[in-house]
């Protein structure tokens, strides 16, 4: 079995960050000590880059990937940043600048940048915080199943046992 559409992949990753100097920075990000990931492939559940890499593999294989940020997170917009009142923050009193946080949107949450904290408002950055990064994904596909059809339905996988639903 190869990944490819409807087959629901898991895999663990590792991802750092490629600088312009080549040299490849800390860990970014890792599944590593918890569940591998798992998706349904072929629906835009993982940026397309990653998914790309992914097609053709199976279970056990392993590769690294190097993903410009067109196909990764997308390019930093520097006019993405906006003035936000406190109370659409749960976490306001604990804001500083540099902080990620979580902003609740009419589109659902969003992950944002904590620029400036002022006293009724605070700056943030819209951008992912990968968003204008190269990245190298270190991948490892750890299981492949035939997705179900109410995944295909639903366009997302319902766990690597396809048992749960969230
Ligand atoms: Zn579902």
């Amino acid at each position: 079995m190869q990944a490819e559409k409807d087959k629901v992949v898991s895999f663990h990753y590792r991802v750092s960050e490629v600088r312009d100097s080549g040299a490849q920075s800390a860990e970014v990000e890792t599944s590593r000590g918890r569940d591998p990931m798992s998706f349904l492939f072929g629906h835009g559940n993982i940026i397309p880059g990653l998914e790309q890499a992914i097609a053709g593999h199976a279970v056990g294989d392993t590769f690294d990937v190097v993903l410009e940020a067109e196909q990764a997170y997308g390019k930093r917009r520097e006019d993405f940043v906006q003035r936000v009142p406190k109370k659409y923050f749960r976490d306001a009193a604990q804001l500083k600048p540099g902080l990620a946080t979580t902003l609740s949107t009419r589109e659902g949450p969003r992950s944002v940048t904590v620029l400036k904290v002022g006293s009724s408002v605070v700056d943030v950055d819209l951008n992912h915080p990968l968003a204008g990064k190269t990245l190298r994904f270190e991948v490892e596909i750890t299981g492949m199943r035939d997705a179900a059809e109410e995944e295909i339905a639903h366009g997302h996988a319902h766990g690597i046992d396809g048992a749960h639903h969230h």
